[in-house]
């Protein structure tokens, strides 16, 4: 059977003038059995860097002639966030028309729990516990397959549950990509980050595969729930194998055979012919490793980075002004270094006194793997972010 690409648009809003936003969804499948890939971009708006990057990834799917398994691949999850601009600037963060603001991956849910919930009427998860003990003495691939039953159900008794009363843009939407991801082995969410280098979000779990994106500095996600796409799909995973592990059986967490990662492609807002070509290869080159692609995947060799996500710290402006830069992303900073200077030119008095620099000073080594577009900041808006105490992959 020959390589298969459909396309099916999923309606997701309609505005108040009547125009349906809708989201394409591409499936590729050739009829062989295999892994099941959810790969998406652009849930953050301004971030255009994986549109391009699937455009080509698409392009290079089609010159196939075999994949194995099937692959969901969303190019531009959220047409509302795409098409939100201010005075000219992408700003497709969050939903702009709500009342209460929350970024767009924040808005995932997690399908699991320790304990049932004691109100019937309220959307029911699966509890870990119960379900472990079910299936205490299940062979692996029964558990796989209950365990994605499970989740199934719960997202449809939320959809029940919820349906009725109206849903909230960014609730449908999340479980709109939750219906369409939950089942998959593999996940990819496509971002950027502000003015960034190239890094990645993942898990422990998971960290081998920053050689076949080819990624070299990664944060090492910890056990905390923020309602994150990666989160969401990989720690009911990882929370089964801590269930089934109370009742005494250990299940390596590489036979559930799935993986979730974050690639940032790069600086947001913007987009280029020859990284849409690299950053196609990189979701390739993966997925060769993984043999959902044939070919040889290539484990780039060199310095890779990894540190926990702690130690990936944000820095905020301590006072509003004017960003003056003395280092910039992919810089390495020494603890002590000025990373830039804050300009208060309110501050100055008529006799040229007046506290008008303000140095942000590194508190430790690390590496700086984003910074702010904009050189204008409030205090408390974030200026950078430093991933430190770095260890080699
Ligand atoms: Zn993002």
């Amino acid at each position: 059977m020959s390589l298969q690409i459909t396309r099916q648009d999923l309606p997701i809003r309609v505005t108040a003038s009547g125009s349906v936003l809708k989201i394409p969804v591409f499936q590729v499948t050739s009829g062989l059995p295999g892994p099941k890939v959810y790969l998406q971009a652009n849930i953050h708006g301004p971030e255009i860097a994986g549109i391009g990057a699937i455009y080509d990834f698409l392009a290079l799917l089609r010159s196939l002639n075999t994949v194995r398994g099937t692959l969901t691949i969303v190019p531009s999850v959220n047409p509302l966030g795409l098409d939100s601009k201010v005075s000219g600037h992408q700003t497709g963060y969050a939903d702009l028309n709500e009342t209460v603001v929350g970024n767009f991956n924040r808005i995932y849910q997690l399908w699991v729990t320790d304990k049932p919930s004691d109100d019937p009427e309220a959307p029911q998860k699966v509890v870990l516990d119960t379900f472990a003990e079910q299936h205490r003495h299940s062979d692996l691939p029964m558990i796989k397959q209950a365990f994605r039953a499970a989740l199934g159900a719960a997202i449809a008794d939320y959809t029940a549950k919820n349906a009725p009363y109206g849903m909230r843009h960014g609730q449908k939407l999340a479980l709109t990509i939750q219906r369409l991801s939950y089942d998959a082995d593999y996940l990819i969410d496509l971002h950027t980050a502000g003015d960034a280098i190239y890094h990645l979000f993942t898990f422990e779990e998971c960290l081998s595969a920053a050689r076949y994106f080819n990624l070299r500095h990664t944060i090492q996600l910890d056990e905390s729930f923020s309602g994150v796409l990666d989160e969401a799909f990989l720690q009911p995973w990882l929370r089964l194998q801590k269930a089934f592990q109370k009742l005494g059986r250990t299940i390596p967490f590489a036979d559930f055979g799935v993986e979730a990662f974050t690639p940032e492609l790069g600086s947001a807002d913007t987009l280029d012919r020859i990284a849409m070509r690299e950053d196609a290869e990189r979701v390739a080159n993966y997925l060769r490793y993984r043999g959902v692609l044939d070919g040889r995947a290539i484990r780039h060799e060199g310095e890779f980075f990894y540190a926990k996500q702690d130690h990936y710290r944000r820095y905020h402006a301590p006072t509003g002004g004017l960003i003056l830069w003395h280092k910039h992303a992919g810089d390495r900073v020494m603890a002590g270094e000025t990373i830039a200077t804050l300009l208060r030119t309110y501050a100055l008095e008529a006799d040229g006194t007046g506290e008008t620099e303000i140095p942000i000073v590194a508190l430790e080594d690390g590496v700086i793997i984003s910074a702010s577009e904009s050189q204008v900041t409030h205090e408390g808006m974030g200026i950078c972010s430093i991933l430190t105490r770095l260890q080699s992959l």
